[in-house]
């Protein structure tokens, strides 16, 4: 067959396949291309059950249609078996002679002799495998060959990506997969939370109940209309200048017009559109026509009172906070300040479904120790006043679920409270490990309201992050605002030590006032750099916090994401320039904290000689180590199985940095994640750290590790370790030394039960 045809049919094939959004139509599309284009007698598609460990016949041009969705195999059952676990291609002749050859009944495969199959890949794992079967004897050529490798290279994300978005049996469990997650579960009912929509914003969407919207529409309009006659009444008594009325009289007219509300309810009626995308609709025809009659004076109102209806409209819906039940809150977006607000009495769980959630908005649900799944693909709407299931250690949301699903996650729910509660006992504790060595177990903040209560378990606060109190204001905050919030941090923790580092924004962590766009954020403007570029932002900040320092005197002061000797320089110059100042100021001694840096940036590993001449003490940040290190985004879910704490690399270079800092005698922290993550933990006091920092949740758990532990045993472990080039051989040895210390289960996080109770939660199957 002529490669030119091979080529254009792809193109048209990827094209249908990638416009159809309906992954089954978009399938049956394929299948029936290849049959025609490659002239064979049958094409089909396995794909992979992987819960179930089987392969389901999902669309075919050539079997019978009433297998689809019917048929399994075994995964390593069958010719499609062989495909799926060796990951090559299979050409056969002559395939029921093939001693793996299965035969199906109710298939309709008899009469069909040659058979080619290749596997389906998503990101280096099978997840299908497509077939193409000919009646007569012949070995299918290389041109065919390469033409289903193509189309099943293409095949894999889209398939994939499509199976995260919609279950493609509805016989499944709803659940759905977000790309970051924190905590364990939660159980309840969804409420969805939209902060003010602006008309431009309401996205245009159907609904199966147009009464419900005409109800809805009417309900508001009824109650603007109260409100505009008690305005109007006001405004006749002498209150014209009361703000919170007067905008109602501007569009007082378009409330009494009877045919805008008219055009709204019949739009929702006849379009069957929700009342706020009707409201749009009718709105922008209103505004088009004021704007052809040269009307501008009228165009404004319009607006405004598109406005005003549909923010009615989207909080009638959404009840804001008036709720008696717990629930799951969902949003778009996570927001800080928003977080920080919540009554987290009442919120048992958060989703997001921005793709855009930020790392850094995971660190900040983690420190509330609510589960949240995060970067959840699913209309916002779907999700309201159902009840749904929030797992944090698997990453994903189940919709709905069956009572007897609910019944078994309560379970574990309470099984995992029993874990915290026995932590909590020993919460207040030292952890020293059995052969006696102490590991100092620091806690992570930055919101300060978390200070007091979280630092009774941590024995010092170890990173405090200033930029999330940056994160939460509408400009820049001022020397006092500052030096309001370290003193209060500082005076709770007092004597304690608290390790502020300065403003370490960029990449994922934005403030809404310094917008700054880059190709590649994360090796972009930020951290350190950010502030050398800002004196007058470090000067505030260094002053501030030296000026709450003179009153407390247990700050450390520690700059983040530094990559060369220059910028510890600048910094350490600045701080005495502030002192100076300060010193003529007030007249009085200054007392400088004890200074340290971040190491962060692969750069700096090789500079500990020189940077010990400069600092006090070293924090590495794990987090941005590893993803520096191994060219491995922290955020992005595509590359997230290459981001490993235990890669020979990273456990290489850890022990390096452990060895200098000793060598000069200088404290060493980690205050990454890998600090509360309980195996990761193990590697780190085996390589010889004995100070770490992590965020609330995770205090008494490592504690309560770290005591059940020998640092000798460790320390050997290390030493095997060293040795080893993979990961997966690293990680064993610290789970089977976890295992036999009786901790297996505390590593587990319950990851085996949850794919069980799921298991069993899926109709039962029939082959
Ligand atoms: C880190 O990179 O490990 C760290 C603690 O800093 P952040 O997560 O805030 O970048
Ligand atoms: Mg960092």
């Amino acid at each position: 067959m002529d490669g030119r045809i091979f080529l254009q049919a792809l193109r048209q094939i990827t094209e249908a396949v990638t416009g159809e959004l309906d992954i089954k139509k978009a399938m049956d599309i394929l299948v029936h291309k290849i049959r025609l284009t490659t002239e064979t007698d049958c094409c089909s598609i396995y794909l992979l059950d992987s819960f179930r460990k089987r392969y389901r016949l999902m669309a075919t041009d050539g079997l019978s249609q009433s297998a689809v969705g019917k048929a399994t195999l075994h995964f390593d059952e069958g010719l499609v078996g062989v495909v799926g676990t060796t990951g090559e291609v299979l050409n056969l002749a002559n395939a029921p002679s093939h001693p793996n050859f299965k035969y199906l009944p109710d298939v309709g495969e008899d009469e069909y002799q040659s058979f080619l199959g290749v596997p389906i890949l998503d990101q280096g794992s099978t997840i299908g495998v497509l077939i193409i079967q000919s009646k007569s004897r012949q070995q299918f050529g290389e041109q065919e060959e390469s033409f289903l490798v193509t189309l099943a290279a293409q095949m894999g994300s889209i398939i994939s990506r499509s199976r995260e978005e919609h279950s493609l049996e509805d016989d499944e469990l709803k659940r759905i997969k977000g790309i970051s997650s924190t905590g364990e579960i939660a159980i309840a009912k969804a409420l969805v939370w939209q902060p003010d929509t602006s008309l431009d914003d309401v996205k245009i969407q159907k609904t199966e109940d147009s009464t419900l919207q005409v109800d809805l529409f009417t309900q508001v309009l009824f109650q603007m209309q109260i409100e505009m006659d008690k305005a109007t009444l006001k405004m006749q008594e002498g209150e014209k200048s009361n703000a919170a009325f007067g905008y109602m009289a501007s569009y007082g007219k378009l409330l009494d017009d009877s045919t805008f509300s008219d055009e709204v309810i019949s739009c929702i009626e006849q379009g069957h559109y929700l009342a706020t995308s009707a409201v749009k609709f009718v709105i922008e025809r209103r505004l088009k026509d004021a704007l052809i009659q040269g009307q501008d004076d009228k165009v404004i109102d319009i607006k405004d009172f598109g406005q005003v209806l549909v923010s009615r409209l989207v909080h009638a819906c959404n009840r804001e906070f008036d709720i008696d039940e717990q629930v799951v809150l969902v949003m778009e977006n996570m927001p800080a300040a928003m977080v920080a607000d919540l009554p987290k009495d009442k919120i048992v769980g958060f989703v997001a479904t921005s793709q855009v959630s930020s790392a850094h908005a995971s660190i900040l649900a983690r420190d509330f120790g609510i589960p949240s799944v995060l970067g959840v693909k699913v209309n916002i709407n779907d999700l309201d006043g159902h009840t749904v299931i929030v797992d944090g250690r698997n990453c994903e949301v189940i919709l709905d679920p069956p009572e007897s699903v609910i019944g078994e996650f309560k379970q574990l729910v309470s099984q995992s409270k029993e874990q915290q509660d026995l932590f909590s006992r020993e919460a207040t504790e030292p952890a020293n490990t059995l052969d006696g060595q102490h590991v100092t177990v620091s806690l992570n903040a930055g919101l300060n309201q978390n200070g007091s209560e979280a630092l009774q378990a941590g024995d010092n606060i170890g990173l405090y992050r200033t930029e999330i109190a940056f994160m939460m204001c509408d400009t820049f905050p001022g020397e006092q605002q500052q030096y309001e919030w370290y003193s209060r941090i500082l005076e709770q923790s007092a004597p304690k030590p608290v390790c502020m580092r300065t403003l370490d924004i960029g990449s994922d962590k934005g403030l809404p006032y310094l917008q700054s766009k880059e190709p590649n954020p994360a090796l972009g403007w930020r951290g350190v750099r950010v502030t050398v570029d800002m004196p007058n932002i470090l000067h505030t900040q260094l002053r501030a916090m030296l000026l709450a320092h003179q009153k407390y005197g247990n700050l450390e002061l520690m700059i983040p994401m530094v990559s060369c000797m220059e910028e510890v320089h600048f910094v350490k110059s600045a701080i005495i320039e502030v002192a100076n100042e300060l010193r003529q100021k007030t007249g009085k001694e200054v007392t400088l904290p004890p200074f340290g840096v971040m190491i962060e940036v692969p750069s700096t590993t090789y500079l500990m000689d020189e940077l010990s001449q400069e600092v006090d003490f070293f924090s590495i940040g794990s987090n941005d180590l590893i993803q520096y290190l191994l060219a491995v985004d922290r955020a992005n879910p595509n590359v997230a199985r290459f981001y490993d704490c235990f890669h020979p690399a990273v456990v290489r270079c850890l022990k390096g940095l452990v060895d200098k800092a000793k060598e000069h005698n200088k404290p060493i922290t980690v205050c990454g994640e890998s600090a509360g993550d309980p195996l990761s933990a193990l590697l780190l006091l085996s390589l010889g750290y004995t100070s770490l920092s992590m965020n609330n949740s995770f205090i008494a758990r490592i504690k309560y590790i770290m005591r059940r532990v020998s640092c000798e045993d460790l320390q050997k472990l290390a030493a095997e370790a060293l040795k080893l080039t993979d990961g997966k051989s690293i990680r064993a040895l610290y789970d089977a030394y976890a295992a036999n210390q009786g901790l297996g289960k505390i590593m587990s996080s319950y990851q085996q039960e949850i794919k069980a109770i799921i298991e069993s939660g899926e109709k039962t199957d029939n082959h």
